[in-house]
């Protein structure tokens, strides 16, 4: 379990992480109803910079307007965002790479189940940047649960009480000796890990589940698109069936917090020859430079 870092962003300042709190009465606790996102933060001696801090940014916002979460737009703009994370950053003076979980707190006192109106909070903290999944080779298991669809909770907003979702079948992947699930929707196509994308490799072409198969439609996701295209690699998004996953020649997940990882197993099968594939490796390395430095895309901003 990680700790956040002593300073905490909560609304217009930084505060103390133990007085870093949103109330019990608010729609954030008692409905999950807050929205958020994680981002890298890339430390080098005095240098510190996020990655693709606009896109985490506008994800956001997209992820509000979607929920109906209206006060967003109305008070925070890139310019506050961006503003913000420097100033958080700056007063933690973390040495290590870090992530930073950005979240809008809808915090109105028992206002009943409506969103729209509703008063929020901004909340910003940094922890140690620690992998949610093994680096070297994981093993999946396809979850009894099924990924909530877009006209439920949508995968597409990245809200609070959905994870719920994901607990179940995290913890259900974990319980059976797994490092994660792969998340199949109600026709039994697969959509995606518990907090990552997910990858194949077939003949050498990258597939992966297109943004309308019930995804978080993840920024590692699009970074590994991109620099596989530039790499000439062809690349699919189309609908992936489970059994796909069992005879590729590579699978690999993408995810702020995954990293971009092999997988070694899917359902006790073992991937190809049980190694990390070729195209697997080439992308991971090509993903943790572009994390660092990138003049290229405009990907890295510096932060002070
Ligand atoms: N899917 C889900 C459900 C996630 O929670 C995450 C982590 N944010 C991802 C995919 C990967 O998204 P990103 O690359 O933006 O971190």
């Amino acid at each position: 379990m990680a700790n956040p870092h002593p300073q905490v962003y909560l609304g217009d300042r930084i505060v103390a992480a133990e007085a870093a709190t949103v109330g019990v009465a608010s729609s954030a606790v008692l409905y999950g109803l807050s929205v958020y996102t994680v981002f890298p933060v890339h430390v080098a001696g005095a240098a510190r910079t996020a990655f693709r801090l606009d896109d985490h940014f506008r994800r956001l916002e997209e992820s509000c307007k979607i929920i109906g979460i209206d006060r967003f737009a109305a008070e925070w703009d890139y310019a506050r965002f961006s503003a913000a994370v420097v100033e958080l950053i700056a007063r933690n003076a973390p040495t290590e790479d870090v992530f930073v979980r950005a979240t809008v707190h809808v915090v109105e006192s028992i206002p009943g189940t409506r969103v729209r109106g509703c008063a929020i909070q901004v909340s910003m903290f940094v922890y140690d940047a620690v992998p949610i999944v093994p680096q070297d080779g994981m093993r999946l298991k396809s979850s009894p649960w099924r990924r909530i669809p877009d006209n439920a909770i949508p995968s597409r907003a990245k809200v609070n009480g959905a994870y719920v979702n994901s607990v179940l079948a995290k913890q259900d992947a974990i319980d059976s000796g797994y490092d994660d699930c792969v998340f199949l929707d109600g026709n039994g196509h697969v959509c995606e890990l518990s907090a990552a994308n997910i990858f194949l490799v077939r003949n050498g072409t990258l597939i992966t589940p297109d943004v309308s198969c019930d995804i978080l439609d993840g920024i590692n996701r699009r970074t590994v698109l991109t620099l596989a295209a530039e790499d000439g690699i062809p690349v699919v998004e189309r609908t992936v069936d489970l059994t796909e996953l069992y005879i590729a020649d590579e699978v690999f997940v993408t995810g702020t917090s995954a990293g971009a990882a092999p997988v070694l197993e899917v359902d006790g099968r073992t991937v190809a020859d049980g190694r990390p594939g070729p195209i697997s490796q080439a992308l991971r390395k090509r993903h943790a430079d572009a994390l660092r430095t990138d003049v290229l895309h405009g990907w890295v901003t510096p932060l002070g």
